[in-house]
C-alpha cells in the first residue's frame, strides 16, 4: 500500500504549492488528481495576481481594500497573512521562470483590478493561471524523486483511523478502475470549488466540489458556504469568462439607452468596483428593462475604448473567446454579457495553516475557507489565495509528519465499500434518472434561486428541490459498463458530491438573514452586523446539516459602510 507523509488531493495552483512546499521542508510527498495536472481548473485563470509589489503600494492597503470588499466578513488575521506575504511570492514565482508582463522601464507591469485602490495586479497577458501552472508543474518534475505524482487518479473518500484521525485515501485509477488505498500522515485536500453546482458557470467540467463533501462527509465543518460569487462578465449563451482584466484596462459597461449604469450604484470605481457590486447593478438593469441582446439578458461590454494595440497585447485570450463563441471582434463593437457563477467564497474550514479541526487533514485554494474573502472576492486574490495558503499547509504539514509514525490502519472494509459503491452505480436499472438530467435540474435550479438576489421562497424551493434530486441521484443511471477511462461513473459520484455542495449553500443563504457581499435577500435589504457580523459553519450531523456560527477576526479595521 502506498504510504506517504504528506498527500495532497488536487493538482492546480494550491496542489502543486503544496507539494513543493512539503517536498522541500524534507516530507516525502505524492500529489493526485483526477486529470492530468496541467488540466486543473486553474489553467483558465486570466487577469492576474495582487500583490503589492509596487514602490507606491503597501500590503496594507492590500488588506483593507480585500476587508471591504469581503464586506468585513473575511477574517483579518489570514488576511493580513496573505496580503503582506504575496510580494515575496510573487517574486519567487518570477524567480521560477514566470514571464510576467514587464512595462517599458522593464519592471513588472501592474494592471488595474475591481476593488482595488491602486494598480497592484501582477499578469501574463490574459493567460496567468496557465503560466503560472506550467511554472510550478516543471519545478514538480525536477522533484520528481521526492514527490510522487498519481496523475488521473480519482480520490473517493478519506481514511480515518479510529480516533477521527485523517490517515489517508481511497481512489480510483481512472485508466484502470483499480480501487488503491492510500496511507498517509496527512492529508491536503486542494481539490477547487464547486462551480458546477450551477449552470451555466464560467468553471470547468472537472469542478465538482469533490474535496468539500469528502471533508464534510468525515465531519470536518463548512464555512461561509451561502457566498457564492457571480463574476459581472460573463457571455450570454454559454457562460465562458471574460476576464475583469478588460474593465482593468478601460472597458465601459452599457445599458441598452447607452449609459454608464454603474454610476449610480458605484460613482467612484464606476466599473471597477466589488464584482458583487457591479453583478447586481447589472441584474437591475436587465430585470428593469435595459437590458441588450436577445430577451434583453445582457449588457453591453465596451472594450473598443481600449487602444487596439494593448488589447490585441493585453487581453488577446478574450479577443480570440469573441470571435469563437459569439462571433464579435471585441476591438471593434461591444460584446454582450451577463453575471454568472464564478468562484465560491466558502468552503473547507481552516485555520491559517491549513488545519480543519480534523487531525491530520488540511485544505488550501478554492477548496477551503480561511476566509480570507469573506462575502465577496476581489478578482486576482484567488491565485494569491491558492499559493499562500498552500505553501503553509505543505510547510506545515510536513512539519506535523517529521514528528509522528506512518499510521497503522485496516484500510480493507473502506476499500471494498467504496469498490462496491462504484459497482452498484454501474449496475443500476435504467430506469430512473439519467445522471446528466438531474445535473442539469440542479444546475438550473441553483441559478434561479440562490443567485445574485435571493429571498426565503426561493431558496426554501431549492432546498426541497436538492432532497429530491438526492433521492433521484441514488438511482440515477449511466451508460458506460466498463472500467477504463469510465468518466460516466466518476460524474454519478461527482453528482454525490454537487448535491452536497447545494444543499450546504442553500442552507447557509437561507440561515443568513440580511444582505451582505455576494448574498443579497430581497426580504432582507440590508447588512446587519448587530446579528449577522459572523460566519456560518456547517456540519454533517447524521444525515443533516447542522448550522453554527464562529467569530470573524478583526485585528485593525472595524466594519463601516461599504461605498465604491
Ligand atoms: C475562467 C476563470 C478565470 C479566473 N481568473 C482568475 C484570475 O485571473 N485571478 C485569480 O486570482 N483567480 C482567477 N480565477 C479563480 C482561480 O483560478 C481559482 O480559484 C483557482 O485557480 C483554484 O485553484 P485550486 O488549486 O484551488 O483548484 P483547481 O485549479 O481547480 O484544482 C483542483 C484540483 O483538484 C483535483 N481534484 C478535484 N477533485 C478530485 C478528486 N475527487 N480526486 C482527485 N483529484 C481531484 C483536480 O484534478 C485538480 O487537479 C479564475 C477562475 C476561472 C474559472
Amino acid at each position: 500500500m502506498p504510504a506517504h507523509d504528506v498527500l495532497i488531493i488536487g493538482a492546480g495552483l494550491a496542489g502543486q504549492r503544496a507539494a513543493l512546499a512539503a517536498a522541500q521542508a524534507g516530507a516525502s510527498v505524492a500529489i493526485m488528481s483526477k486529470v492530468h495536472p496541467v488540466r486543473s481548473h486553474s489553467v483558465a485563470a486570466a487577469g492576474g495576481i495582487n500583490a503589492a509589489i509596487s514602490v507606491d503600494d503597501d500590503w496594507h492597503s492590500h488588506a483593507y481594500d480585500t476587508v471591504k470588499g469581503s464586506d468585513f466578513l473575511g477574517d483579518q488575521d489570514a488576511i493580513e497573512i496573505m496580503c503582506s506575504e504575496a510580494p515575496g511570492e510573487v517574486m519567487h514565482l518570477e524567480h521560477m521562470g514566470v514571464t510576467f508582463h514587464r512595462n517599458e522601464k522593464g519592471e513588472m507591469d501592474l494592471r488595474a483590478f475591481g476593488g482595488a485602490s491602486m494598480k497592484r495586479t501582477a499578469y501574463v497577458a490574459d493567460i496567468t493561471g496557465q503560466a503560472l501552472l506550467h511554472v510550478l508543474y516543471e519545478q514538480l518534475m525536477k522533484h520528481h524523486e521526492t514527490v510522487e505524482r498519481y496523475e488521473e487518479w480519482f480520490t473517493t473518500s478519506l481514511l480515518q483511523d479510529e480516533q477521527g484521525r485523517c490517515a489517508g485515501v481511497i481512489a480510483r485509477d481512472v485508466r484502470s478502475g483499480r480501487m488503491e488505498a492510500f496511507t498517509a500522515k496527512n492529508v491536503i485536500l486542494a481539490c477547487g470549488g464547486a462551480g458546477q453546482v450551477y449552470k451555466p458557470t464560467t468553471n470547468g467540467l472537472i469542478v465538482t466540489g469533490d474535496g468539500i463533501a469528502m471533508a464534510y462527509r468525515a465531519g470536518a465543518p463548512l464555512m461561509d458556504m451561502e457566498m457564492v460569487q457571480y463574476h459581472p462578465t460573463c457571455l450570454v449563451e454559454t457562460g465562458i469568462l471574460i476576464t475583469e482584466g478588460a474593465r482593468g484596462e478601460g472597458a465601459h459597461l452599457l445599458n441598452a439607452n447607452g449609459e454608464r449604469f454603474m454610476e449610480k450604484s458605484a460613482p467612484n470605481k464606476m466599473e471597477l468596483a466589488s464584482r458583487d457590486v457591479v453583478s447586481r447593478a447589472e441584474q437591475i438593469e436587465i430585470n428593469e428593462g435595459r437590458g441588450v441582446g436577445p430577451g434583453g439578458r445582457g449588457i453591453y461590454l465596451d472594450v473598443t475604448v481600449v487602444p487596439r494595440k494593448r488589447t490585441l497585447e493585453a487581453l488577446r485570450e478574450i479577443v480570440n473567446l469573441g470571435k469563437d463563441f459569439a462571433g464579435v471582434d471585441i476591438t471593434r463593437e461591444p460584446i454582450t454579457i451577463r453575471p454568472g457563477q464564478h468562484y465560491i467564497m466558502g468552503g473547507v474550514k481552516t485555520d491559517i495553516d491549513g488545519q480543519t479541526p480534523i487531525e491530520g487533514l488540511y485544505a488550501a485554494g478554492e477548496v477551503a475557507c480561511v476566509s480570507v474573502h469573506g462575502g465577496n472576492r476581489l478578482g486576482a486574490n484567488s491565485l494569491l489565495d491558492t499559493l499562500i495558503f498552500g505553501r503553509r499547509s505543505g510547510e506545515h504539514a510536513a512539519a506535523r509528519a517529521a514528528n509522528m509514525t506512518m499510521p497503522e490502519l485496516d484500510t480493507h472494509a473502506q476499500l471494498h465499500r467504496d469498490a462496491d459503491a462504484i459497482d452498484a452505480i454501474i449496475a443500476r436499472p435504467r430506469d430512473g434518472r439519467r445522471v446528466s438530467e438531474i445535473k442539469n435540474e440542479l444546475g438550473e435550479m441553483m441559478n434561479k434561486y440562490a443567485a445574485v438576489f435571493r429571498d426565503e421562497q426561493g431558496l426554501q424551493t431549492a432546498r426541497e428541490t436538492i432532497a429530491r434530486l438526492k433521492e433521484e441521484s441514488e438511482k440515477a443511471w449511466i451508460d458506460d459498463r466498463g472500467t477504463v477511462f469510465n468518466q460516466d461513473v466518476l460524474g454519478a459520484i461527482e453528482l454525490g458530491y454537487m448535491i452536497d455542495c447545494a444543499e450546504t449553500t442553500v442552507v447557509g443563504a437561507i440561515e443568513r438573514k440580511e444582505s451582505r457581499g455576494a448574498q443579497y435577500r430581497t426580504d432582507f435589504p440590508e447588512r446587519n452586523d448587530e446579528e449577522w457580523l459572523k460566519h456560518i459553519d456547517i456540519t454533517l450531523d447524521g444525515e443533516q446539516p447542522k448550522v453554527s456560527y464562529s467569530p470573524v477576526t478583526i485585528t485593525q479595521w472595524q466594519p463601516e459602510e461599504r461605498k465604491y
